[in-house]
């Protein structure tokens, strides 16, 4: 068999597909407990269950921002829980026609032997927990691999081992009816210049591609969730359309044209340098085969987060704010965002 064929396939490929569908994107509000809490702390919200709560009831019931979404990424404790009138979270978004998801990986531990880098966990009991989450409504999920760029990095080792479990994962998922978004992330962090971060990009695509054939994963039942080829942090920054045109020559090289969707993380960079760039991605003449969207996190959170700071009078102001980012970058992925009309920012990227 080359392909995976189960009994999901129909759904994966149809899920997938709305995913991808262009004009929408999707919200990555899957922080663990962990890091949400230092979220809070740095803009001193007090860190309780209660206000992590009421924050994801403050996105997911932001008038018409659904409509901007097709998916939102959730941590698993917000899987089961309720808004302030007693309905599931899940099912506030299933009925603004937002699919939910779940982040099914178990956070990174170091390689040993390696310069700090990392690999993920989560295998163990993967197919047991993707059935449960599909029961209570998930029908995608999502699995992290940290790769960062050095002198020697990333290495050998690691790109073989993330390349790897991502494809177990992605295929485990498969199997239960979840799709996978695959989620290779090329940290900002360093001074190397944009070649160096296409080279890798490419590298690593090439090997999670190569992974993903080996495991007979269901590409047109996959979403690619990559970074964007940027210059490292400690870098000059180049203009958004030589952004774009490395990103999308990385993708051309190593990305098949059955994943029906490309959904970039933010990975530091500012709210308005992400839409940006995302624009001119979209607006880059050239093969792209794919949809080409976003599944944000910190670009469509920093403003909302801020202007809330955990205060019910300003749930309205903090809306006010994500309806702002969910627009803005549907806008992007279609190429028609203006950037001259949003507020004046050019912090560009920040290390995670
Ligand atoms: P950022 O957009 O903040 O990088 O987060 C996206 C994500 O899901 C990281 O795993």
């Amino acid at each position: 068999m080359s392909v995976f064929c189960g009994k999901y396939s129909d759904q994966l490929i149809s899920t997938a597909a709305y995913i991808a569908t262009p004009g929408k994107g999707v919200l990555a509000a899957d922080e663990s407990t962990n890091s949400i809490g230092k979220r809070f702390v740095s803009m001193n919200i007090e860190n309780v269950e209660t206000n992590h709560r009421r924050y994801r009831e403050l996105l997911f019931t932001t008038p018409n921002a659904l409509n901007y979404l097709s998916g939102v990424i959730l941590f698993e404790d917000t899987l089961y829980q309720r808004s302030s009138t007693g309905k599931l979270f899940v099912d506030v978004l299933k009925d603004g026609g937002v699919i939910p998801g779940i982040n099914v990986d178990k956070h990174k531990v170091k390689v040993a032997g390696t310069n700090g880098e990392t690999t993920t966990q989560g295998l163990d009991n993967l197919a047991k927990r993707c059935r449960e989450y599909y029961t209570v409504g998930a029908r995608f999920a999502k699995w992290r691999a940290v790769f960062k760029i050095g002198p020697t990095e990333p290495s050998q080792l690691v790109i073989n081992q993330n390349a790897n479990g991502l494809a177990r994962y992605a295929i485990i998922c498969q199997e239960n009816g979840l799709v996978p978004f695959v989620e290779p992330d090329i940290l900002v962090a360093g001074s190397h210049d944009i070649e160096t971060c296409a080279k890798v990009t490419e590298t690593v695509l090439a090997a999670i591609f190569k992974a993903l054939n080996d495991h007979h994963v269901l590409l047109e039942g996959t979403i690619l969730k990559p970074n964007m080829v940027t210059p490292g942090s400690d870098s000059p920054k180049v203009a958004p359309e030589v952004i774009a045109a490395y990103t999308v020559a990385a993708f051309q090289r190593t990305v098949p044209a059955a994943v029906p969707g490309i959904m970039f993380l933010s990975g530091g960079q500012s709210e308005v340098v992400a839409t940006t760039n995302l624009n001119a991605i979209n607006q880059f003449v050239g093969k792209k085969p794919w949809t080409l969207s976003f599944s944000f996190g910190r670009a469509l959170q920093k403003t909302t987060m801020e202007a809330w700071s955990g205060k019910e009078e300003n749930v309205e102001a903090a809306q006010a704010a994500f309806l702002t980012r969910v627009k803005a970058n549907s806008e992007a992925t279609l190429g028609t965002f203006n950037a001259n009309f949003v507020e004046d920012e050019s912090t560009g990227n920040s290390p995670r």
